[in-house]
């Protein structure tokens, strides 16, 4: 099969109060397969006027309510729909952001459990009675929709970035304009392909891409938008907080990480290398939840290294379209360019690359393969270890103590996720409790799951995805207390 033919990709353009974007656009920007260069599609560069148009056909939509049954069949038709076109979603996953088939697989059957844990509890958001009854009175707690919402998401996750948070706006009634990252908008518009199926209301959902500036410019200052649920960098992220200030809106930001990974020497070190590998290599370490750098105790360094290296450096990197890929390429130059400054900055520090370490020289058709890695003997002050690498490198660094380590690990103005693991309950308990992470793995290297809540601590950002918690992101409670 070949995506991009898919039946899901043929309008390769914005949708806007109900309709796919009519007439050539005025200007186009390439949509670029990651691991080879090659264009995979050309779509509208969009902007400022586009954005207007969007939020307004959204708030006209917000006028008319839509029952909750109707939301409810919805979300159900949506999570059946994107398992049953699991495989081409995933081909089409593949093709913009790079990462292995079977990863782009899981991440649609991810996307699509987001849909369904909203439909099966959407109940949560029927009116409450206030049992206390104070003044004596009846007390009603309506859960109304924010308004429109603007979702904007990133690269790394195309379509479950989007899932996490579009389950939870049509359940609380919201409309929605969504702006994907421009690098990857083919899986947000195969994603619409299927809503456009779903005869909802013009306006409901809307989507536009372009120039995020300018976009974001309005989605920032129109009235009409209430809320704005974002993913993506931390520059980013103060930037929306400074420019929706004036208008008062609310926000759920999702930012940057710098995951530890801590090992003690009483852990089951094979399991811990075992949850390591996928946690780190997800996505080629594009991840927000990936480790960003592992912290062994002294005396267990030799042999988890060794359980490290053999584990990594069976790894093959290559075209995630081709079977036994495990690791696909970095999104872009600049993606690539940072990976490479880290590594050359902790070897030029002392860290010795047990694995890979250095880029072949990029190929003239493009493609950003960089290979796994494993570097020992690195120190909290290279800058794999202060800034998120967002690559596949595993920079290991020695602890002595307790206090110590959690002092390192909580030594980042960032605070998404950690994982500890040690076979002491009572150390673990403590451990965690001291940790400013909004995600604790414990003895597991697993990221979020639709039926728990997810979310950043410090400057990872504010707001809950997935849960009851996330489910109740996009509503604002209205009380209505009742006299005689
Ligand atoms: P990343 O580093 O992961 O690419 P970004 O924060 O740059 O993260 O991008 C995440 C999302 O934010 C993308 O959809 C991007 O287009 C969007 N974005 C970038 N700049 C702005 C902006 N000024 N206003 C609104 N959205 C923006």
């Amino acid at each position: 099969m070949n995506a991009m033919k898919s039946s899901l990709l043929e309008h390769t353009t914005a949708y806007i109060d109900g309709s796919w974007l009519e007439g050539p656009p005025k200007k186009t920007f390439p949509v670029v397969n990651p691991f080879d260069g090659k264009v995979l599609a050309e779509v509208p560069h969009l902007g400022a006027d586009e954005a207007r148009r969007a939020v307004e056909a959204a708030a006209r939509a917000l006028e008319t309510p839509t029952p909750l049954a109707r939301r409810r069949d919805w979300l159900l038709r949506l999570s059946e729909q994107l398992l049953s076109h699991r495989d081409e979603l995933g081909e089409i996953i593949t093709l913009e952001n790079g990462k292995p088939l079977s990863e782009a697989r899981g991440e649609v059957e991810y996307a699509a459990g987001f849909f369904r844990y909203a439909a099966d509890h959407i109940d949560a958001l029927r009116p409450r009675r206030v049992e206390d009854r104070p003044r004596d009175h009846d007390w009603m707690v309506h859960f109304r929709p924010a308004g429109v919402a603007a979702l904007i998401t990133p690269w790394n996750f195309p379509l479950a970035m989007l899932a996490k948070k579009l389950p939870a706006a049509l359940a609380a009634d919201c409309s929605v304009v969504v702006k994907p990252a421009e690098a990857t908008p083919l899986s947000a518009i195969a994603l619409f392909a299927i809503l456009d199926g779903l005869e909802m209301p013009a306006g409901k959902v809307n989507l536009v891409f372009g120039d995020p500036a300018e976009i974001g410019g309005v989605l920032c200052s129109h009235p009409a938008v209430r809320l704005i649920s974002f993913t993506g960098s931390t520059e980013v992220g103060r930037l929306l907080i400074a420019n929706t200030a004036p208008h008062v809106k609310r926000l759920s930001l999702e930012l940057g990480g710098n995951a530890p990974f801590i090992v003690f020497a009483d852990a089951d070190l094979e399991a811990a290398a075992d949850h390591l590998i996928p946690n780190k290599f997800r996505c080629s370490g594009q991840t927000c939840v990936c480790t960003n750098r592992v912290y062994i105790q002294r005396e267990a360094a030799p042999p988890f290294l060794d359980l490290v290296v053999e584990r990594v450096s069976r790894l093959k990197a290559g075209n995630g379209l081709e079977e036994g890929t495990h690791v696909g390429p970095l999104i872009d130059q600049a993606g690539f360019d940072k990976v490479s400054r880290h590594v050359r900055n902790a070897l030029a520090g002392g860290a010795r690359a047990l694995v890979g370490g250095e880029a072949p020289p990029r190929k003239s058709d493009g493609g950003w393969l960089f290979p796994p890695t494993v570097l020992s003997s690195v120190t909290d002050d290279m800058h794999c270890v202060k800034e998120e690498t967002f690559g596949p490198i595993v920079p290991v660094i020695e602890f002595e103590d307790e206090s110590e380590v959690v002092r390192r690990a909580n030594g980042t103005e960032f605070g998404l996720a950690a994982y500890v693991f040690t076979g002491d309950e009572k150390r673990a308990e403590r451990v965690i409790r001291s940790l400013h992470f909004g995600h604790v793995g414990w003895n597991t290297g697993t990221g979020p799951t639709p039926e728990a809540p997810f979310g950043g601590m410090k400057q990872s950002g504010f707001g809950r995805e997935g849960g009851l918690e996330g489910l109740f992101e996009f509503t604002e409670a209205q009380t209505v207390p009742r006299g005689k």
